[in-house]
């Protein structure tokens, strides 16, 4: 297991996340803590596929440590020429409907066909409850397990912009160690939803059959994200309850206009637990992957994607080194000050703050 508290594990300074809660990476762990390792044996660790390494690495992507991020960042700018290859697949639905039981199974199938596996989360409550998807050592207990396999709880963060800049720079981390299966879960926190559909492949949902207006309660945009539909638990008296379920959303689906990928996203029903209806879901993605591969959305998305998080990532570096300005934190108090008083508006107070 992960020794807790121990000075050695230096990059643990930023972060309060557990390393990994896959027990047969942790047992691996061979690199010699007291030390902390060149960027080119992380380089050439991850690149041999070793979990202790990608584990470490992944903890100074999380790190809040300038000098760990400045570590983090070029290891993940050697990775990245080896990232790439693989398919990331986003999951959410709601706490109960059966993610981490889907996973497990969908997890152990790809497993079975030699394919390597990796588990992240995007979970901006983390930081406020502790994590309430993915920390829990218990779940997935047999993924875990699975050499193939390996499972990262969501990093924690003051913002989710922030979590999801984390998870996405360990998927990197993930690929450029081997890992051709991404997956992202999330529990549908706020916009974590809309975070999880800007870096995956293909998106899916997952549902329970209700009490028949199924429609109810889901948050808008999220089935025009939705690359399919999976309707879980369709074992048992829940059948038949899944099969209505599953007209309904067909029916719903056919009122959105045609995705630009081309793709007619579809709904599928599966027991997690019996492990039915797996194989057709992975049927489904490959199916995917085949036509937006031929049509090239593949690769544009991918594309987008990394404007997107370009921006993204210059916006935030931008607003931090603002905030971050001694003279900004001394003239931004005053504004504040003049504010309160009936002084100043915010849009001159923003003005003379950000022409300094
Ligand atoms: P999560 O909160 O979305 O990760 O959901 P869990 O995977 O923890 O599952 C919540 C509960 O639903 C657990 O008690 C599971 O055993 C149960 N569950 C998950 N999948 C299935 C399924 O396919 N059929 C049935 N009957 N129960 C399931």
């Amino acid at each position: 297991m992960i020794r807790k508290n121990k000075s050695a594990l230096h990059e643990k300074d930023g972060v309060s996340q557990p390393e990994t809660t896959s027990k047969s990476s942790a047992q691996k762990i061979k690199l010699n803590r007291s030390k902390q390792p060149s960027v080119d044996e992380f380089v050439t660790e991850i690149l041999n596929g070793s979990i202790p390494f990608l584990s470490r690495a992944i903890t100074l992507v999380e790190s809040t440590n300038a000098k760990h991020q400045k570590k983090a960042n070029q290891i993940l700018e050697r990775c990245l020429p080896y990232a790439n290859n693989s398919i990331r697949i986003g999951i959410t639905g709601v706490p109960g409907v059966g993610k981490s039981t889907f996973i497990e199974s969908f997890g152990k199938h790809l497993t079975h066909q030699n394919k390597k596996v990796a588990v992240l989360a995007i979970d901006p409550s983390s930081s406020v409850n502790k994590g309430s998807i993915l920390g829990d050592k218990t779940r997935m207990e047999e993924l875990v397990t699975d050499t193939n396999a390996f499972i990262r709880p969501s990093p924690s963060g003051t913002s989710l912009g922030g979590v999801a800049q984390k998870t996405r720079e360990s998927i990197i981390l993930c690929e450029a160690a081997g890992f051709d299966t991404i997956i992202i879960e999330t529990v549908g926190v706020g916009q974590s939803e809309t975070a999880v559909h800007s870096m995956v492949d293909f998106f899916l949902l997952l549902k329970v059959a209700g009490t028949g207006d199924e429609l109810q309660g889901i948050k808008r945009g999220i089935i025009e994200m939705a690359d399919a539909i999976v309707i879980n638990k369709a074992d048992g008296d829940n059948i038949q309850k899944a099969k209505i379920a599953k007209t309904e959303f067909n029916r719903a689906l056919h009122l959105y206009p045609p995705k630009e990928s081309s793709w007619q996203p579809k709904v599928l029903t599966c027991s997690a637990i019996k492990h039915n209806g797996i194989a057709e879901i992975n049927n489904l993605i490959n199916a995917f992957l085949q036509l937006t591969k031929k049509n090239g959305y593949f690769v544009k998305r991918r594309n987008e994607q990394n404007t997107f998080w370009l921006k993204a990532t210059i916006d935030q570096q931008l607003k931090d080194a603002f905030y971050n300005n001694p003279i900004i934190v001394k003239e931004l108090a005053k504004e504040i000050n003049n504010l309160e008083k009936g002084n100043t508006t915010p849009f001159n107070a923003a003005k003379r703050l950000l022409d300094l």
